[in-house]
């Protein structure tokens, strides 16, 4: 294999060295010798090297023209080659990774390769992206047959099937689970045809103009504006948090601190929630930013890189898209914007586990330029920093909304006192059934929201209370109806409808409701009505989604009903009634941040509703009406939820007010897991950290995943504990089977 350099004989060889960052979990760099061949090379730049047997990318972190300590010369590998006749990654972005590795516990060549799009990750990038799709015809009978002899590639064609069109490949193996094996045979049947996009139709390529002439803006709005020009003309780092309601004209302000922005020479990104990138958002800030980049996850490596380059190299000073765009490497950044901060899609849950809002506001403070975090429902760490002076985030408000409407009235319905017999099955209270009725005679339009997607969340057993699982994971199997299935959410599995209780034997029964339940009743209830659902089963493809909305936003739908998708950033001013069909589930999760997921959601979905002056009612149905979060939502109360919640964390010592890790330890067998764990658990009770409280090892939500046992650790401490127990926490993180999240 590679025997270290070829030196001179009496020491070191000709050309430099290079310290190089490497996508493993082992926290620290690597040593090699930089050829001269290779040059030039600057920190920021990718080269390949040699790396455990094969060659990898790794991003050269420094670079150095004496020989490095740490690896005896002969045991020395060099660089292979260069990738980057320019530095890809600027000084900043190498800081800003450096610290992603030690906040977010992983090594900063894992942290760096996440903030470079795969394709500059891989050798050879992809040009075109795969995509599979349905031609055959088949009937009845013959589906049967395929189902008893090949149960997976029924699968696969009921799954193309209901995608109406060309799925992208990756989407195919997220949603089903399967390889590509059973669609080999099917093509060979003729019945799948493989493609690829390579006129790929960029959603947002023909997101223009709108309006050329901005509105003039109202008075508080200016007002908001000016602070931020102000901080911008400072050139140096400010945070904002912009608090208003929904429908209250943030994004204006947005657009104005932008333009300021640009004129200054300075670049900007934008960053919303992945659900809220569409083509209307993105017309909204080319109309008057004329060419913006929009990274999103449709691209194909190549026109990802492309994107990159023209960014680097400062073609195009506005960068819109999602979490990962928060990495783009804008030279002389003016401005971040993260709008709907609150959103948990801002954290990433994968390594590494960074918030979106805490590595924004740390660019901004390596960069020396403003950060506004805007929502109308702020997460709680940013809202206690515009009282915490030391964080110094500077509060911006707009309390009234745009176009003078109120914010819709919120009814709380007890589903407690709705009669029993109907209770179990019930999807809609009365109320929300005599709304709906109003709503469509008068042809405006409704969203209904539940959070749970299939026709039954759950069976259960009434003789002894068990109920189906899972073969490899501890979760409850849904009954999905198109799929005539029952399947688990998180490994995909799926298996005939259980008749039976595993436990007992007796006659199990389906409970609960999901979107497919939902729109039964709805359609039943309102046979009249064009109603249009909305969940990962219904949108497979990326241009259903398009469609959908631009139908309902045409008139052609009257009800949207769906998950998530209908909750976020729709502005639909026809829409009157919004519905929330359960507004409970939010808070049975164990989770610190239960109360706030559930005031967030009710205040998102709340917000669709009477964005005209027609105005608008929610109806909100719930079990728990009591529940302090549902009646500061119904109020519309943001503040004093906040007020409330904040004492209670203060009490408990949860974020913002301490610091709560999660460990999850995970392997086959149950031994080894605890006894792993067992000895995390007393090798940081060792550090003796201050003020911390070290719980486990338990068992998490999700015992069973996969097949593979998982235990966890809950660690509630202090910024001085956890600096105590840093060491211990980085060694862990780099163990197989071993993830640290701070939560
Ligand atoms: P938010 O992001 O706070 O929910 P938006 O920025 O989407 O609110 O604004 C809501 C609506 O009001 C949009 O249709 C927007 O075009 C309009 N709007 C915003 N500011 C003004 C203004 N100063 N004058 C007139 N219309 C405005
Ligand atoms: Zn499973």
């Amino acid at each position: 294999m590679n025997a270290g350099i070829q030196g001179s004989l009496f020491g070191a060889p000709e050309g430099r060295f290079a310290r190089i960052a490497l996508d493993t979990p082992v926290r620290r760099e690597f040593s090699y010798h930089l050829p001269p061949a290779c040059e030039p090379v600057h920190a920021g730049c990718r080269v390949r090297v040699p790396f455990g047997g094969r060659e990898s990318i790794g991003v050269v972190v420094a670079v150095e023209d004496h020989p490095p300590v740490d690896v005896p010369l002969d045991r020395m590998k060099s660089i292979h080659a260069n990738l980057d006749p320019e530095p890809l990654l600027t000084p900043a972005l190498l800081r800003l990774a450096h610290s992603i590795a030690d906040e977010a516990f992983c090594s900063w060549g894992q942290a760096l390769a996440a903030m470079l799009p795969a394709a500059l990750r891989r050798n050879r990038p992809r040009r075109t992206i795969p995509v599979v799709e349905w031609i055959g015809q088949l009937d009845e009978g013959q589906l049967q047959k395929l189902e008893k002899k090949f149960p997976k590639q029924a699968k696969a064609v009921a799954y193309l099937r209901q995608a109406g069109g060309p799925m992208e490949l990756r989407e195919f193996r997220n949603r089903t689970g399967l390889s590509k094996s059973p669609l080999d045979s099917l093509a060979k049947k003729g019945w799948v045809k493989f493609g690829r996009k390579k006129d790929f139709l960029d959603p947002f390529a023909d997101a223009c103009q709108l309006r050329d002439t901005p509105p003039s803006l109202t008075v508080p709005q200016q007002d908001n504006v000016d602070r931020i020009v102000a901080a911008l003309d400072q050139h140096h780092y400010q945070g904002f948090l912009l608090f208003g309601i929904t429908g209250s004209g943030k994004t204006e302000v947005y657009l104005h601190a932008l333009e300021h922005c640009l004129q200054q020479g300075r670049g900007a990104i934008v960053l919303v929630p992945e659900i809220a990138l569409t083509p209307q958002t993105v017309s909204r800030f080319r109309a008057r930013c004329g060419d913006v980049a929009v990274l999103h996850s449709g691209l194909t490596d190549a026109e990802r890189h492309d994107q990159w380059l023209a960014i680097r190299e400062g073609k195009v000073r506005v960068v819109v898209g999602a979490r990962s765009a928060l990495f783009a490497p804008m030279p002389n950044l003016g401005l971040i914007v993260l709008d709907e901060e609150h959103e948990s899609s801002f954290k990433q849950e994968s390594t590494p586990r960074y918030h979106a809002r805490d590595v924004a506001l740390e660019r901004c403070r390596l960069e020396h330029a403003v950060c506004v975090l805007g929502s109308a429902t702020p997460s709680l760490e940013a809202w206690a920093a515009t009282t915490h002076k030391a964080d110094g985030l500077v509060k911006l408000e707009l309390r009234e909304r745009v176009a003078g409407g109120a914010l819709p009235k919120i009814q709380v319905v007890d589903m407690r006192e709705q009669k029993p017999e109907q209770a179990k099955w019930l999807v809609l209270s009365q109320p929300l059934v005599h709304a709906l009725q109003q709503t469509l005679r008068r042809k405006e339009r409704a969203i209904l929201f539940l959070n749970q997607r299939g026709f039954a969340p759950a069976w259960h057993c009434r003789s002894c209370g068990g109920s189906v699982h899972c073969q490899t994971c501890d979760v409850a199997l849904t009954y999905h109806r198109w799929r005539k299935k029952a399947i688990c959410h998180y490994c995909l599995h799926e298996e005939e409808p259980p008749q039976i209780c595993p436990h007992c034997g007796r006659k199990v029964e389906m409970v609960g409701v999901g979107t497919e339940r939902a729109e039964d009743t709805v359609q039943r209830l309102h046979p009249q009505a064009r109603l249009a659902r909305m969940d990962r089963d219904t949108m497979l493809r990326r241009e259903s989604y398009e469609q959908v909305l631009s139908d309902f936003g045409a008139g052609k739908i009257d009800v949207l009903l769906g998950t998530q998708m209908v909750a976020k950033g729709l502005d639909f001013p026809e829409v009157t009634l919004v519905g929330v069909l359960n507004a409970d589930t939010a808070l049975h999760h164990p989770d610190f941040r239960a109360s706030e997921r559930c005031f967030n959601l009710i205040a998102q979905v709340a917000g669709r509703a009477g964005r005209s002056a027609r105005g608008g009612q929610v109806v909100v149905q719930t079990w728990m009406p009591e529940h302090p979060a549902i009646q500061a939502a119904q109020h519309h109360d943001y503040e004093r939820f906040a007020k409330q919640e904040l004492e209670e964390r203060k009490l408990f010592g949860f974020p913002p007010y301490g610091v709560v890790l999660r460990l999850t330890f995970e392997a086959e067998q149950w031994q080894r897991v605890e006894q792993n764990a067992q000895d995390a658990v007393q090798k940081l009770l060792a550090m003796q950290a201050p003020n911390t409280k070290i719980l486990g090892p338990s068992a998490p939500p999700v015992e069973k995943l996969r097949g593979r046992i998982r235990r966890q650790i809950l660690i509630k401490t202090q910024r001085q504990g956890l600096y105590q127990l840093r060491p211990v926490l980085y060694d862990l993180c780099q163990k197989r089977g071993v993830t640290v999240d701070p939560l």
